[in-house]
C-alpha cells in the first residue's frame, strides 16, 4: 500500500530521512517506533504530502504522492500528532467540514457523519462545541475528521498521548476494527505495550534511517501458512523426541511444565497436532499462540543493531 524508495530529507543543517526504502503491506497495522529525533513525524508528514523530499519516492496504492498530492489525499487520513480542532463548531459541524474539505458529495455527507460519530462514540455529543470536550474526545474527534472519507491508509502521530487507559483501550479497539474493514494504519507512539495491542508490523526508525521492518510473528491473522510459536503447559520431556519427528514444528524450549516451539502451519494443521499430542497422551492445558513481544523486540534490536554511519 506503501511503497518508499531511497527517500532523503533535510531540515535546514539537518538531514532527518537519509535513504529509507520501505513497503508497507495493505491491510497491516504497523507500529512506527524509535527515540525522540528519529524521524517518525517527518517520515509521516513526507508520505502525506506536506513535506518535499530532498531525493527519493513515495508511492501510496501506486499513486506518486509528490506527483499528485490531492488524489493521495483521497486515500488518506492523517491526525498529526499536534492538531488542531475549531474549537466554536460543534461536534457535528467539524465532522461535516472535514466531510466536505474531502469531497464528499452532499448527498452522502450526513450518513458519513452519523457513522463517524458512531465509530468513534461521539453520536450524542454531536450538537457539543469541540472547545468543551475533554481530551479524550478532542482526540477521538480528530480521528473522526481523519477517517471520515473512508480513507485506505490511515496515518497516526502520537494518537493516544494524554488519553487515559480506558480510552487508550478503546482506541485499541477502534484500530482492530479499521483494520479488519481493511484500511491500513501506520501508528507512531512511544508507547510500546500499547501498539502491541493491535500492531501487526513493526517499523523502526533511529536517526533518520530504518533499523527495523518487519511483520511481528503470530499476529497476522490472514495468512494461512505462517511461522507461529505455541506454547503448550504441562510438556513432559518425551515432547522433544514426538517433535523432532515433526519437520513443521521446531522445539524453542521445553520443560517439566510448559514447551514453546515454532510452528509452521494453518488452522487445521494447529488442531490436527493439538489432537495427536492428545492422542500421544500428553497431558495438555493450555495450546495457545504466541504473539511476539513488540517492546523487546524494540529494544533487542536497538541493542544489537550498529549506530547508522553517515558519509
Ligand atoms: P519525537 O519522537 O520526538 O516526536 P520524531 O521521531 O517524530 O521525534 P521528527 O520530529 O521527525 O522526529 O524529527 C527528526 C529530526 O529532525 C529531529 O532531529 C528534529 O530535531 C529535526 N527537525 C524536526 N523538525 C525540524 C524543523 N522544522 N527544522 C529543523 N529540524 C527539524
Amino acid at each position: 500500500m506503501i511503497e518508499i524508495s531511497n527517500l532523503t530529507f533535510d531540515y535546514p543543517g539537518h538531514r532527518a530521512l537519509d535513504d529509507v526504502s520501505l513497503t508497507v503491506q495493505s491491510g497491516s497495522v504497523t507500529a512506527l517506533v524509535g527515540p525522540n529525533g528519529a524521524g517518525k513525524t517527518t517520515l509521516m508528514r513526507c508520505i502525506a504530502g506536506l513535506e518535499t523530499p530532498l531525493s527519493g519516492s513515495i508511492l501510496v496504492n501506486g499513486i506518486d504522492v509528490n506527483e499528485k498530492p490531492r488524489e493521495v489525499h483521497r486515500l488518506m487520513g492523517y491526525l498529526s500528532d499536534f492538531f488542531g480542532l475549531y474549537q466554536d463548531l460543534t461536534v457535528g459541524q467539524c465532522l461535516e467540514y472535514a466531510a466536505e474539505s474531502q469531497g464528499l458529495p452532499s448527498t452522502v455527507v450526513h450518513d458519513a457523519i452519523m457513522l463517524t460519530a458512531r465509530q468513534l462514540e461521539l453520536s450524542d455529543r454531536l450538537q457539543q462545541v469541540s472547545g468543551s470536550l475533554s481530551r479524550g474526545q478532542r482526540q477521538r474527534l480528530a480521528i473522526g475528521q481523519a477517517i471520515i472519507h473512508g480513507p485506505k491508509v490511515l496515518l497516526l502521530d502520537e494518537p493516544a498521548s494524554g488519553l487515559d487507559p480506558e480510552a487508550r483501550a478503546n482506541l485499541a479497539s477502534l484500530f482492530r476494527h479499521l483494520q479488519t474493514i481493511g484500511m491500513t494504519l501506520l501508528v507512531s507512539s512511544h508507547i510500546l505495550a500499547e501498539l502491541d495491542e493491535y500492531s501487526t508490523h513493526i517499523l523502526s526508525l533511529r536517526n533518520g534511517r530504518v533499523l527495523e521492518n518487519r511483520a511481528l510473528s503470530g499476529s497476522y491473522p490472514a495468512i494461512s501458512h505462517r511461522r507461529i510459536r505455541l506454547k503448550l503447559s504441562l510438556a513432559d520431556l518425551r515432547l522433544a523426541d514426538w517433535l523432532g519427528n515433526r519437520p513443521e514444528a521446531i522445539l524453542i524450549k521445553a520443560d517439566e511444565k510448559d514447551a514453546e516451539f515454532d510452528f509452521h502451519g494453518d488452522l487445521t494443521a494447529q488442531s490436527k497436532l493439538l489432537r495427536e499430542l492428545i492422542a500421544a497422551s500428553f497431558q495438555v492445558t493450555s495450546f495457545s499462540e504466541q504473539k511476539e513481544n513488540l517492546q523487546q523486540s524494540y529494544l533487542q534490536s536497538v541493542s544489537t543493531m550498529p549506530e547508522p554511519k553517515y558519509s
